[in-house]
């Protein structure tokens, strides 16, 4: 049980919400809630708003960049010597295996200090008009921005938004997913003890069609970033258009794996243990398509299958290999897709039911389908859960049409020994993200972001800086 009620924190103080409504959040593993946090409304979000309005026009505004810094360095100081507490809440409230929630902050931490060390870097340019003048730009910040994320990883997807936003000298209005707000709460006991002016960091929680929407329409937010679903993508861009905002958005992806028969299988099949299978599959980069050559699709699948039958399923907090997924609404969908996977006569190799030895949380076993047509259900949709879908490709175009072949454009990699290949076809892959003989390599330096429906903009690096600057151009007459 966590150890209290969750409440907004507004202006630097914790308010309750106007309704005097609660959610609760529930343990996946346990299916029991665990504590209460605010329902929040539009006068809870426009108290939000407010309070970063104002902090923009304050002392944070008049602080140097280095300052911000060290502000923010000071606030990953902090994160780091809280790293226990922080992450049994995010496994509590996810289900994640602990060793992975320590990751996930660990990871929280590095985006900060990279983000903190990068304030005072961004540099605008001089632009070469001629003698009779001179011309140069200022980078500004956008001013208010939200950001909205998702549950998967609630605490590392809030800091990729909003370390590089206070890098950029905006304020921030964070609004968590309904699954998973506790971890972000509990950071912001750290925020003032940083040195952060009231109001620069603000915290509502609730509903996405409620508190998300009003977020999104509040006329004085000037940049939204949103991490989800393609579908909420949609309606976040429809309502910014109202208001003429920026997006970035980060999707979801149905991610190919592409092996090839010169490939070093083994080298494979462990990333993809990994990469299907690590935080239940719900990672918006997982691998969730094998397109693989022919010759040697028997040893993959088999190889796969020893590996995912040898991860062993339990409670995170137990610190077992894999945890339960998030939600019953998630279960439900996994395990709906599973079946409409086997109605549509894809061939079911491994799992695909729940653990005999665990009659309550939401587990799934990972599961492994072959002899998957392109056109399935399951080979088109994500998932979003422990499973992978494996089907053949013939040669290079076979294998570009059916990874280019969804509306998705997120992550994809490539296995094979022959350079040449590999680079033709990292061009021709319309995905933000291409990794070659191995997965999810780059870090908090490298840009990251979904091409086609998968997104817009890019997350991380100083790319990650610049979705909350604006480029103002001055031109003098000399
Ligand atoms: P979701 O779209 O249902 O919800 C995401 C967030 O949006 C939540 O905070 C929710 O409350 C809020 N929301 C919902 N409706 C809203 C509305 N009308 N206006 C404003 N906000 C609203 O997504 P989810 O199911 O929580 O997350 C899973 C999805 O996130 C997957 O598709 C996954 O691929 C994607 N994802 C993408 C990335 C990436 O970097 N590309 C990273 C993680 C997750």
């Amino acid at each position: 049980m966590a150890d209290r009620d969750y409440l907004n924190y507004i202006d630097g103080t914790w308010r309750a919400p106007a309704s005097g409504i609660y959610l609760d959040t529930i343990d996946p593993a346990t299916e029991e809630p665990i504590a209460r946090f605010a329902r929040s409304d539009a006068s809870d979000v426009d108290a939000a708003v407010q309070a970063a309005h104002r902090a923009m026009a304050g002392a944070w505004s008049r602080l140097t960049p280095a300052e911000r810094g060290r502000m923010m360095f000071r606030l990953a100081d902090l994160i780091a010597a809280d790293r226990d507490r922080l992450a049994r809440l995010e496994t509590l409230d996810v289900g994640k295996p602990l060793k992975d929630s320590l990751g996930d902050i660990d990871g929280v931490v590095g985006t900060l200090r990279y983000n903190a060390g990068a304030a005072d870097k961004m540099e605008g340019a001089t632009i070469p008009l001629g003698p009779a003048f001179i011309d140069f730009t200022i980078l500004e910040p956008l001013g208010v921005t939200a950001h909205i994320v998702p549950w998967n990883f609630p605490l590392g997807m809030a800091m990729r938004s909003l370390a590089p936003a206070l890098a950029a000298g905006c304020t921030c209005v964070l609004k968590p997913a309904e699954q998973s707000p506790l971890s972000a709460l509990a950071f912001a006991d750290h925020i003032e003890a940083a040195g952060f002016p009231p109001g620069v960091i603000n915290i509502v929680t609730g509903l996405g069609e409620e508190a998300g929407e009003a977020l999104v329409r509040h006329p004085l937010v000037r940049g939204i970033t949103f991490t989800g679903s393609v579908e909420t993508g949609r309606r976040v861009m429809a309502a910014a258009a109202h208001g003429i905002k920026p997006v970035v958005l980060e999707l979801g992806g149905k991610n190919p794996m592409i092996v090839f028969a010169d490939a070093d299988i083994d080298r494979a099949v462990a990333d993809a243990a990994m990469a299907s299978f690590e935080n239940c599959g719900q990672v918006c980069s997982s691998a969730s398509r094998y397109l693989l050559a022919p010759q040697i699709r028997d040893e993959f699948i088999e190889k796969l299958s020893t590996k995912a039958q040898g991860l062993k399923i339990g409670p995170g907090i137990e610190d077992y290999d894999l945890g339960p997924l998030v939600s019953k609404e998630q279960y439900e969908r996994v395990r709906g897709h599973i079946a409409a996977g086997m109605a549509a006569g894809a061939r079911l190799r491994q799992g695909g039911g729940r653990p005999s030895h665990l009659n309550r949380g939401y587990f799934v076993e990972p599961t492994i389908f072959d002899r998957v047509a392109p056109e399935m259900t399951i080979a088109r949709e994500e998932i979003f859960g422990p499973v992978g879908v494996a089907m053949d490709i013939a040669d290079e175009d076979q294998a570009v049409a059916i990874a280019n072949g969804l509306g998705y454009g997120l992550a994809a990699g490539i296995y094979t020994r022959d350079i040449g290949r590999a680079m033709r076809l990292s061009r021709r892959l319309e995905h933000g993200s291409v990794w070659i003989n191995g997965w999810w390599m780059g870090g908090v330096q490298a840009p990251t972001g979904g091409m086609k429906e998968s997104g817009i903009g890019r997350e991380r690096g100083l790319a990650g800086i610049r979705n909350y600057l604006e480029v103002k151009n001055v031109a003098i007459r000399i």
